[in-house]
């Protein structure tokens, strides 16, 4: 089975020494160790070793929630790469939005957004968020999150896998980089 190595940028430190990412001897996810050095260095370079995410559940069957507890486990462990789930948009870096948005949802989604400073990305977790999904049709659902936010990240899958997850948010780190050029 082929494998997809991501590379680290120009520069890019990645060795244990350089970004505090020991490899640990109990992994069996194909590809985790690089990713998780390639999104460490990119959170040490951005943001100085600390990264905040809030996460919106505008109106998710909690199976994307799910997959998301999961990074933070001792398995993934996310925090250990400098990424943490803020408790007030107030210090997040980025949204995290898992489901369709609802209509119910959609006026508490738009508020959290705008008391969210730059760089305030917001990245879209699961078919749902992306798509509608399954819930497309619904009367109480205002549509995807790209109809109510501006989106930098679609994270697909149904829900999406850690491994995903993690792709995503290197893929959202690398917007930053993007956008202040
Ligand atoms: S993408 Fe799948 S798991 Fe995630 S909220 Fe939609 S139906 Fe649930």
């Amino acid at each position: 089975m082929s494998t997809t190595r991501l590379e680290p940028a120009m520069g890019e430190p990645t060795n244990t020494a350089a970004t505090g990412i020991a490899p640990r001897s109990d992994r069996t996810d194909v590809g985790l160790a690089d990713l998780e050095a390639a999104v460490r260095a990119r959170v040490l370079r951005l943001f100085r070793g600390s990264f905040h995410l809030r996460h919106v559940d505008a109106g998710s069957c909690n199976g994307c929630e799910a997959e998301l507890k999961m990074l933070t486990s001792p398995y993934y462990d996310l925090h250990r790469l400098g990424i943490f789930i803020a408790t007030s948009p107030r210090h997040a870096d980025g949204l995290l939005v898992t489901g369709p948005v609802t209509r119910a949802m959609r006026d508490p989604l738009l508020r959290t957004y705008e008391a969210m400073a730059e760089p305030r990305l917001v990245i879209a977790v699961g078919a749902c968020a992306c798509t509608g999904g399954i819930f497309a049709d619904s009367p109480l659902v205002v549509g995807p999150l790209e109809a109510v936010l501006p989106v930098d990240v679609y994270i697909p899958g149904c829900p999406p896998s850690p491994l995903t997850l993690l792709h995503g948010l290197l893929l959202a780190l690398d917007r930053v980089e993007g956008r202040t050029r």
